[in-house]
């Protein structure tokens, strides 16, 4: 049987972190304060909202919700990011993404200024993580993923990892970060040659592919950890499930995060430390 890595008490640890940094901003008479921009009212936009505004609640983090209707045009979302960018009482902006077809989702995500960027959308940010400059903060999915390997102490040095994606939000920023923990890092996609081959030699796997339990039994082997980033809703089970099939992985692996309750519960946290981070940055 499989460890079960469990994103609550990662969530624990960093509210312990970020309770001695809203501490020493109240001090200061600072309240850290996260605007969320959403455009529209989407199924999942709307739950991930309502995970942020409680974990924010938790830790002492004010929110700001900002709602622009579905056929927003252009020029009114600009304006409304140019606004959270001037009011310094906002530390950090969350732009909910995909944006409705018509709008220019690059052209939005580079008007937000990068240290507001929170979620690693700009091309500021993305720098950090692949440059090291260290404007902005990493996508929050895969820092999750970081902040789970880190709180379970699993030593990535000399590791062989498998990332499966290479989306911008999380494939690639996890892969690099990975790197940065001294692995050995191999990422896998749609076009790669029998990737069942490639992922069960590896120690670490991370899968963000976004395919409903299409990662089965034969990706994996005894030892390994095993991080499922995916959250699909599965219609006939009536829950969530991940890209991983948990029933076919736990068996074989040494350790697993659960969907829900692994990935996804960390990376709520890890946006709000990131307001905080932003608001200490002013001290
Ligand atoms: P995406 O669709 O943008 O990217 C998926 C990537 O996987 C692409 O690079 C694609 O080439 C690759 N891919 C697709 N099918 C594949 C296959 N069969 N084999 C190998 N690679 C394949 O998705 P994303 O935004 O990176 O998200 C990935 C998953 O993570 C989704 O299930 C999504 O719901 C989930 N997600 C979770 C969180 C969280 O907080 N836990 C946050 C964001 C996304």
């Amino acid at each position: 049987m499989a460890d079960v890595l469990k994103g609550a008490d990662v969530v624990a640890a960093l509210g312990e972190r970020m309770k001695a940094d809203v501490e020493e901003l109240a001090a200061k008479n600072i309240v850290p304060t996260l605007a969320i921009l959403r455009v529209g009212e989407r199924d999942d936009d709307l739950s991930y909202e309502r995970g942020a505004m409680s974990r924010c609640k938790t830790v002492g983090v004010e929110v700001k919700s900002v709602v622009l209707p579905e056929d927003v045009t252009q020029d009114v979302l600009l304006s409304n990011v140019y606004a959270l960018n001037d009011d310094d009482s906002v530390h950090g902006v969350l732009i909910f993404r995909p944006l409705p077809k018509h709008l220019d989702e690059n052209a939005i995500c580079a008007a937000l200024k990068p240290e507001k960027d929170i979620d690693g959308i700009t091309e500021g940010s993305l720098a950090g993580v692949f440059m090291g400059t260290g404007i902005g903060f990493p996508p929050c999915t895969a820092q999750a993923c970081m902040e789970i390997l880190d709180f379970f102490e699993i030593d990535c040095t000399g590791k062989r990892a498998v990332v499966i994606g290479r989306s911008l939000v999380v494939g690639k920023p996890a892969a690099i970060m990975l790197m940065g923990k001294n692995a050995t890092v191999t990422v896998c996609h749609t076009r790669t040659v029998d990737m069942a081959s490639v992922a069960k030699n590896a120690e670490i796997v991370i899968v963000a592919a976004g395919v409903q339990e299409g990662i089965t039994a034969e990706y994996f082997s005894p030892g390994q950890i095993v991080i499922d980033v995916g959250i699909n809703w599965d219609d006939e089970k009536g829950k969530l499930v991940g890209d991983v099939k948990y029933d076919d992985a736990e068996p074989i692996v040494a350790a697993i995060t659960p969907v829900p309750g692994g990935v996804g519960t960390v990376t709520t946290s890890v946006l709000v430390s990131h307001v905080v981070k932003a608001a200490k940055k002013l001290l």
